[in-house]
């Protein structure tokens, strides 16, 4: 698979590359060179398989000229232990559940394969993850690494800043998974691991890695869950299918646009954004305009300046679709609340980030259509906000039960590059 550097098409890089640089030049997105394309009667065929044999089929026909198909297989194999369920929400529209992984989000999809990914292409080499967390992405990509040969994980976060089960989630792992608390915010965690990556010695002796959202491999993993959702719907659904997804960097609407690309049938998506409304302004008046972010219920989706957005833009250039085309809404977070009510009585609880998914998709879904819409997170992630908006109180899923209980195993350390850089050269190999 070849790819290129949006910002400069003359920087082209195979997945391997992609996969271990993360951006390109002036820091510019890889997208693919070639886009494939399946006819109607291999989807059809796709759609009759399991989701790992599936997905491997799929993943292979970007990457099949890197690696072999058997090597895919045992890769997704790996990678999508969990399932990726439909559920009837109402008469015309469903939900696809992709929070039933081990940090109960979608992210666990492409954590999970980008981290076989990375192994794989890294070939026996050691690989150092070294990467900054306000909480969720620092759970997947500790669950997505974790016990795998060859690669040691560095999670650096605020300390006393994140959900004390946020910190449980993925501070209780030990074994190749190395937390640390830093004594600042966000920002200063960030900003030493910027310093780590600028240390060209630390960099070389540790095989340094960011892992971070914008990989090309997460994209690619997503895309198989949309093929598993059509899979789940019969024949009359899959000819009227209209997705909603709530948005806040766009990778997920991205990996829902290239399984469109490659022939999966979807009539219309729906980009479903909280207050931070960047893209549903641009679509309306074409003037891109990003406002300060603010903080609202689906903080997941807070961003103001989404960093896949230029994929999107590329892919509607490269198959000459309009981008007109594209449906948009943006969901305030009294709205949030109103819908999260509306939707439990429809008997299914539901969270905010979906929530303004459903909201957009009943109100904009026509006669004959079926919608969908991606339930990214499990409820009890934002139990807070459940149990206050609903009144009542979620039980805590297995998954964070079980950590609850368990001892965090947490380093603590200075805001300062000296005493992170003693700790990373002193990590057992
Ligand atoms: C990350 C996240 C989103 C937004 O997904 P993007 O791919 O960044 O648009 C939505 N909901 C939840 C629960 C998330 O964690």
């Amino acid at each position: 698979m070849k790819l290129y550097n949006i910002k400069d098409h003359n920087e082209q890089v195979s997945f391997a590359q992609a996969i271990k640089q993360g951006l390109g030049r002036q820091q510019g997105l890889f997208f693919p060179l070639d886009l494939p394309a399946f006819a109607s009667s291999e989807i059809d065929a796709l759609l009759d398989l399991d989701l790992v044999t599936r997905s491997a089929r799929i993943l292979s026909a970007y990457i099949g000229d890197e690696l072999p198909l058997d090597v895919i297989h045992k890769r997704v194999k790996a990678a999508f232990e969990f399932p990726a369920p439909v559920a009837r929400v109402s008469g015309d529209i469903s939900v696809l559940e992709l929070f039933h992984g081990p940090t109960l989000a979608f992210k666990d999809f492409g954590g999970r394969f980008m981290a076989q990914m990375l192994t794989e292409v890294a070939k026996g080499q050691p690989v150092t993850i070294l990467t900054a967390t306000s909480g969720d992405t620092g759970a997947a990509v500790a669950h997505a690494f974790y016990g795998l040969d060859n690669v040691r994980v560095v999670i650096l976060y605020p300390r006393g800043k994140i959900s004390p089960l946020q910190e449980k989630l993925f501070c209780t792992l030990g074994g190749n998974i190395h937390t640390v608390a830093v004594e600042g915010d966000f920002d200063a965690c960030q900003s030493l691991v910027k310093q780590a990556f600028d240390d060209e010695e630390l960099k070389h002796e540790l095989g340094l890695n960011s892992a971070n959202s914008i990989n090309i491999s997460r994209l690619l993993a997503q895309i198989c869950y949309y093929f598993e959702a059509v899979a789940q719907l019969s024949q009359e659904q899959r000819n009227q299918l209209v997705v909603s997804v709530p948005s806040g960097n766009f990778g997920d609407l991205t990996a829902g646009l290239l399984a469109k690309s490659l022939g999966l049938p979807i009539k219309r998506f729906i980009a479903a954004t909280n207050a931070n409304d960047t893209v549903p302004r641009f679509l309306a008046d074409g003037k891109w305009l990003p406002n300060a972010t603010v903080a609202t219920l689906s903080n997941a989706m807070d961003v103001s300046q989404p960093n896949n957005w230029p994929r999107v833009e590329e892919l509607f250039r490269r198959k000459n679709w309009r981008l007109d085309t594209l449906a948009y809404g943006c969901v305030n977070d009294k709205t949030t609340r109103d819908t999260m009510r509306e939707l439990a009585g429809l008997g299914y609880i539901s969270e905010p980030h979906a929530a303004i998914a459903y909201r957009l998709l009943r109100d904009q879904l026509q006669p004959g259509e079926f919608g969908l819409f991606l339930g990214t997170a499990h409820p009890a992630k934002f139990k807070e906000t459940v149990d206050e908006v609903l009144g009542q109180s979620l039980p805590l899923p297995k998954e964070l039960a079980l950590r609850a209980g368990l001892p965090l195993l947490s380093s603590r350390l200075p805001a300062e590059f000296a005493p992170l850089r003693e700790l990373l050269l002193a990590l057992p190999k």
